[in-house]
Parts: structure tokens; sequence; C-alpha cells
């Protein structure tokens, strides 16, 4: 029996149907993948610290004018969201050389860049999510000009706020990925923050250790990555000390339990 309709399965995330038109409701799962799903696994728990840790960014985004998808969280698992049209590009914004910019370009992992980049890649699991130029995305209509240019704007303002939230928590915000979708208000289309914010998207690295409290753990087979996560929750005020690990153990219960 079906309790509500699914209208997208992805690799992390489940989209059900929500509860009025033009909402949905976004479902975390702790599966994991990297590699363009080459790798995949499983990090307990990781579905309910990503809700957790979306909501409050979103939340946070929202109070210095950033529209997001983000209407509220439903429960450990699940939150309401808009449902948008999905820009097919992934944002990233790179404040630290790391990952493929290190490969591509022979740039030693944790170079502080002079200036921070914004890079586009083409939403498309087949192909790899290819690296794009703006002229793809003018070429081929993904996005105009002018949805370019707030894309543009935003990404900024989430850089610099990130930044110095992270900052103030000891973590430095390496690089990161959004998504934006298109809203329709009468005949005009408006561009808000979609997807997530979470460690899975991230590169968060300790400040003074160096230490790797993301996706890394699992893309190099490091380890720890639900205590990495916890760790993020935890400093950024989410887990009362002391609570993480009865936060989890209560999902796991209510898990086994078939609910
Ligand atoms: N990223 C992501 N999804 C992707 C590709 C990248 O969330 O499909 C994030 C990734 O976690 C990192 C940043 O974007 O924080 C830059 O990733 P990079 O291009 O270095 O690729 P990766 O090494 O993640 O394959």
């Amino acid at each position: 029996m079906s309790r509500r309709r699914q209208i997208y399965e992805g690799k992390a995330k489940i989209l059900y149907e929500g509860p009025e038109p033009g909402t949905l409701i976004q479902y975390f799962k702790d599966d994991a993948t990297a590699f363009n799903a080459q790798k995949k696994g499983t990090i307990s728990g990781k579905g309910v610290l990503n809700n957790r840790i979306s909501e409050h960014i979103f939340t946070l985004l929202g109070t210095i004018g950033i529209p997001t998808h983000f209407i509220r969280r439903l429960n450990m698992r699940e939150q309401l969201i808009r449902q948008v049209e999905i820009i097919p590009i992934e944002v990233v914004v790179r404040n630290v050389a790391a990952g493929t910019l290190s490969k591509r370009l022979g740039i030693e992992e944790g170079t502080q860049l002079p200036r921070t980049i914004i890079e586009y890649y083409y939403k498309d699991d087949a192909l790899g999510d290819p690296l794009i130029a703006d002229e793809h995305i003018a070429c081929f209509g993904w996005a105009s000009q002018e949805e370019m240019n707030d894309i543009a704007d935003m990404a900024v303002r989430v850089n610099d706020f990130m930044c110095g939230m992270f900052a103030a928590i000891g973590i430095r915000l390496v690089d990161f990925k959004l998504e934006f979708g298109r809203i329709w208000e009468n005949d005009y289309a408006r561009v808000i923050l979609a997807d997530e914010i979470s460690p899975d998207g991230c590169r968060l690295w300790d400040m003074t250790t160096n230490e790797k409290l993301d996706k890394d753990r699992f893309r190099r087979d490091l380890g720890g990555e639900a205590e990495a996560y916890q760790e993020v929750a935890r400093r950024l005020g989410l887990l009362p000390e002391g609570e993480a690990n009865m936060v989890l153990d209560l999902d796991q219960h209510r898990a086994k339990r078939g609910k």
C-alpha cells in the first residue's frame, strides 16, 4: 500500500507529492553515492542529519533574503518544500582548491584561491555532469541571461554567508554545490534556491586539524562518515551535547519498527 505518490527518486533523496498543489515532500535517505554513482553505500543516520542541517542553513539564508524552496521540516527525515522546475545546472562555488579542480588543473588540494570561483556543470548523470561554460547555458537555453545573473548573485551571497557561519564554528568552507529552480508566478518565472545544503554537497575541513567533515570521508574510504556529519550538526548547535547518538538511535529504532 502506498501512502502517497512518489514523484522522483534520486541518489540521496525521494520526492513525494505534497499536501497542497505546488508543494512536495523531500525525504532524506541514508544512501550515499560517489563518482557518478559508481561507488554506492549507506551512511547510517545521514538522512536525519542532512534534513536538519539543510533546514538550518536554508532558514538562515531566508533571513538574509535568499529565496529558497524550504517551507518547514515535517519530521526527522522529511521536509515540506515548494515544487520548482529544476534548472539543469549544478553550481559549484570554490574558495580552496580540491577535488576535480585540483585534478583538472594540477593545483594542490588545500591551496587558498586568490578569488572565489563559480563553475557550472550540466546536470546529466548519463554524461557524468560535464563542466560547462556560460556559452553552453545560453546556446542550449538551459537558463536565461537574467536567470544566470540572479544565480551568480545568490551563489556569491550564499558563499559569503556560509563562509562566516562555518568559520564561527572552526570549519573551513572549501567548496560546495548549489541547485536552483524556477517557480512561476502568473506569467513570470523567479529563480529560488532548491535541493539541499549538507555535508553531502560541501567540502568542510576542520580549521585547525584539516580533518574532513564531509562526503570525502566516504569517497576516499576514510571511515567515520556518520561521526563527521554529526560533528557538523553538533557544532551548528543542532544536537545538544550528549544527544547526538540518542537522536540517531531513536531514528534507527523507529526504522526497525517500520515507522
Ligand atoms: N558536488 C556535489 N555533487 C556533484 C558534484 C560535486 O555535491 O555531483 C560538490 C562536492 O561535494 C564538492 C563540490 O561540489 O563539495 C565540488 O566538487 P568537485 O567538482 O571537486 O567534484 P567531486 O570531487 O565531488 O567529484
